[in-house]
């Protein structure tokens, strides 16, 4: 069964002269939460406002649960539910007053729902008070909890931790993996820092200057960023030998190490090291930060 839900293709967006997306495409799998990454400018708010219908697409289309024709998105769009930045939270209201005049908007009267809503995004014990009295973080669950007022399945959030201190963060973090996990709600988060949504996101979407330059998933990010492995041993000589040998490598000797490229782990090293009984002094991978990868990438793309 294809588990597309979203699916971008060729999508070109032009502000004047100024190319705001260049030919964007990418797809989004059922119960998986992307991270949208990419500079400031880099086109994340563009693309966002295109699947949620708030700016018109020029060339390119939209997919959303198999639809793609105007009637058939305006329906799409109603399983979907999205918090671009910071909500528009009516601050004189609580908490509970301003996802009623949101589930109205729905034309919804469920009083359960909101109640339910409320203790989901941790706000149950402040749900009648004022909303200018909640911190940034008990704001942005808010905001997530309008978002999610009409049952979607799939969330779209454009930088929700944007100004977010570091338990806001968490708190949040904590509150949308739970909504994949445990709600099934499949997950679209844009942020410019890689790192941010390291621990959080299973999928990748990059885009640099309006242009897709990656998409990969976590496991294939961790891959990129371990380069090669790092082998010490009481002869090196014999260890680059036994190596070239075992088919292991390529393999070079830096000053006192070894280094070893391709895609043997070090349980494959330190077994042929054993078996030779060529006794390991030192053996790690080497990761390239995701922040070296990310720049790396950025460059490739420039
Ligand atoms: P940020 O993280 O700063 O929000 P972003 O990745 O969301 O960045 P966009 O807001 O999508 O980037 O902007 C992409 C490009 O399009 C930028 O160069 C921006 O200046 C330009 N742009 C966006 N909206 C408009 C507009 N309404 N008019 C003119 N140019 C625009």
């Amino acid at each position: 069964m294809d588990d597309t839900i979203l699916k971008i293709t060729g999508l070109t967006k032009r502000y004047g002269a100024k190319t705001a997306l260049d030919n964007v495409s990418f797809e989004v799998k059922k119960g998986r939460i992307y991270g949208f990454i990419g500079e400031n400018g880099a086109g994340k708010t563009t693309t966002i406002r295109a699947i949620t219908g708030l700016s018109s697409i020029e060339q390119g289309s939209v997919e959303l649960f198999g639809k793609s024709d105007k009637a058939g998105l305006i329906h799409a769009r109603r399983k979907m539910g999205c918090l671009v930045e910071h909500p528009i939270l009516e601050l004189h209201k609580s908490a509970k007053e301003n996802l009623k005049s949101q589930q109205l908007l729905y034309g919804n009267k469920d009083g359960s729902r909101i109640e339910k809503l409320l203790e989901r995004v941790g706000l149950g014990d402040v749900k009648n008070k004022k909303v200018g009295d909640f911190s940034l973080g008990m704001k942005q669950r808010l905001g997530i909890a309008m978002a999610l007022i009409n049952s979607p399945e799939l969330l779209i959030l454009d930088e929700p931790v944007n100004g977010l201190d570091p338990m806001g963060m968490v708190e949040v973090r904590e509150l949308l993996l739970s909504l994949c996990r445990d709600d099934g709600i499949t997950i679209v988060i844009s942020s410019h820092i890689l790192t941010e949504l390291y621990q959080l996101a299973t999928d990748y979407i990059m885009i640099s200057h309006g242009r897709i330059l990656s998409t990969l998933t976590k496991d294939e990010l961790d891959s990129f960023c371990t380069t090669h492995v790092i082998l010490e041993t009481e002869s090196n000589g014999r260890a680059l030998e036994a190596l070239k040998a075992g088919g292991i490598g390529p393999a070079d000797l830096d000053e006192n190490s070894i280094r070893i490229f391709g895609n043997a782990g070090t349980k494959d090293v330190a077994k042929l090291m054993y078996e030779k009984g060529i006794l390991v002094t030192h053996l790690a991978k080497h990761e390239r930060t995701l922040e070296e990868y990310y720049m790396e990438l950025l460059g490739r793309g420039a």
